[in-house]
């Protein structure tokens, strides 16, 4: 299985515009790894994208990407879907005034469908759809979707009536868990896995970072570390990075080395490819 994390930043990645913090300004003078675009993640044997942030046109540019032929939106949240207008660039002919192949399969829950078009941008995806650029397919808890050879199972987290998602190929198997990471639920199928791509969730160690504190929405990185345990996860590949923890991208991996040197963890980058 190949994949690309063609964006590891969050809600607010650095560089944040207007901001002169130090983190905002290495990624502003360095570029990647320090910068980072929104969160998204590409499965290569399934031209499969996992989500569409805002500067998706950029990443799928950036990384040479030439087949995007189903898409999984996480859920509603602006910063994994506010890039959805890239399904019309990739499938629309503006000459023909037709859409250029197939429509792509745009795989949402019922329900964040429903909070999108309350929220989000949920009409534009029904305007697609009417111009046959993509297919809207429901997304149910344990309910396979199969893509050729990859398969990837849609695991529920009744707290936020969020997602995540384990992408499994032969043997190989890797969760991806973007984001709605609060009293996250482990299932019997999660076990023995290669790879957790798990969102980065605040640190109930005050003394790292500028002691951002989540808790009232998300799980504690320390107890992402007990679920990867309990998955028994060989790498940890955090992403969902946001500037407000106040870590450059060396700092955060300088904690792999020291604070959390007994567990398989890196942060990850942009255009990271992975493979297993
Ligand atoms: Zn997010
Ligand atoms: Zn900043």
């Amino acid at each position: 299985m190949k994949l690309n994390l063609l964006g590891s930043g969050g809600v607010a990645p650095p560089p944040r515009p207007c901001c002169n913090c130090k983190v905002c300004t290495e990624a502003r003078q360095k570029g990647i790894p320090f910068l980072r675009t929104g969160p998204s993640l590409y499965v290569y044997d399934a031209g499969l994208l996992f989500d569409t942030p805002d500067e998706i046109r950029i990443q799928l540019n950036r990384e040479n990407i030439d087949k995007v032929e189903n898409i999984i939106l996480t859920h509603w949240h602006p910063d994994h879907t506010q890039g959805l207008r890239v399904m019309e660039q990739i499938n629309f002919n503006h000459l023909t005034r037709m859409p250029k192949g197939r429509p792509i399969n745009v795989f949402i829950a019922p329900k964040q469908l429903v909070m999108m078009k309350n929220y989000g941008s949920g009409n534009i995806l029904l305007y697609l759809e009417s111009k046959k650029i993509i297919k809207i397919l429901p997304i149910e808890h344990r309910e396979i979707i199969e893509l050729g050879d990859i398969k990837v199972l849609p695991l529920y987290i009744p707290k936020t009536q969020g997602y995540y998602f384990m992408i499994v190929e032969n043997r190989s198997k890797v969760v991806y868990a973007p984001c709605e990471y609060h009293e996250f639920k482990l299932y019997e199928e999660v076990k023995n896995i290669d790879i957790f791509i798990p969102h980065h969730l605040y640190f109930e160690d005050k003394t790292i970072g500028t002691g951002a504190d989540y808790s009232d929405t998300e799980d504690s990185f320390e107890m992402m570390l007990e679920h990867s345990g309990q998955m028994n996860a060989k790498r940890i590949i955090v992403t969902h990075i946001d500037e407000s923890f106040g870590l450059s991208h060396i700092e955060l991996n300088d904690l792999c080395k020291t604070r959390f040197r007994d567990y398989p963890i890196e942060f990850g980058y942009d255009g990271q490819i992975i493979e297993l």
